[in-house]
């Protein structure tokens, strides 16, 4: 089978990590978490007392920064100037300022292009909001993962537990409030490319959702 750039796209809480890493692995391909990169931003900008709306201050941050992200089978790892950043991004916070600072055109601009640069040579999946829209419209294959808001609040607050002590009322809303930001946003919004082949795994296992791309890859 020929090497393809697989592109999967959804909100927050849908599987697309578990989706990615499980396929990647079993194609022996890479996969790259886009989210993260976002979240590195979000990071390094709360670090300097950034405002999410201070597109000079976001502009000159992108110019100064080295992110790097590391493939692992296990997960990968995101580097920020050579320090290992990849446990303080996943807090409710930082997602929540990844969320904000994702609709500004200049780190948004910024992300096109390291992503871009990072699908060179096919052999990869690429997880995220815009993959199969904006960032790779020629992607050679498309999904995009949903799934209800409760099932989604649930496998992250199973995620999270140990993590954080937020209750599933609470993660729900938060993922709601990200939902929407992503869909509403005007640049790049979150939704289904129109080539792209929906999969709701609301009632679906990850196994499950993975042996259905696989058909669907084995075909292309
Ligand atoms: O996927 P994850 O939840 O880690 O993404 C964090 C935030 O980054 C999302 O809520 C979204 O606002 C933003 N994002 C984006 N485009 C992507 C990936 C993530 O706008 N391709």
């Amino acid at each position: 089978m020929r090497s393809l750039l697989i592109t999967i796209d959804g909100p927050a809480g849908a599987g697309k990590t578990t989706v990615s890493r499980s396929l990647a692995k079993k194609l022996g391909y890479r996969y790259i978490d886009t989210g993260a990169l976002y979240r590195g931003i979000a990071f390094e900008a709360k670090a300097k007392g950034l405002r999410y709306d201070n597109d000079v201050g976001l502009e000159n941050l992108c110019m100064s920064l080295n992110l790097k992200l590391i493939f692992a089978e296990e997960g990968s790892r995101l580097f920020s100037n050579n320090k290992d950043i990849t446990d303080q991004i996943r807090s409710p916070e930082i997602s929540m300022l990844a969320s904000a600072v994702s609709s500004r055109p200049v780190v948004r601009k910024y992300l096109l292009g390291l992503q871009r640069n990072m699908g060179a040579g096919k052999g990869v999946i690429f997880e995220g909001r815009d993959m199969g829209t904006v960032v790779f419209p020629g992607a050679d294959m498309k999904f995009f993962l949903d799934a209800s808001l409760r099932t989604r609040a649930l496998r992250r607050y199973k995620e999270l537990s140990a993590k954080a002590s937020l209750t599933i009322e609470e993660i729900e809303q938060d993922i709601n409030q990200r939902d929407k930001n992503d869909t509403t946003r005007s640049l790049a919004p979150l939704k289904p490319a129109e080539d792209a082949i929906i999969v709701d795994s609301t009632d679906l296992s990850a196994d499950e959702v993975v042996e259905f791309m696989l058909s669907h890859i084995s075909r292309c």
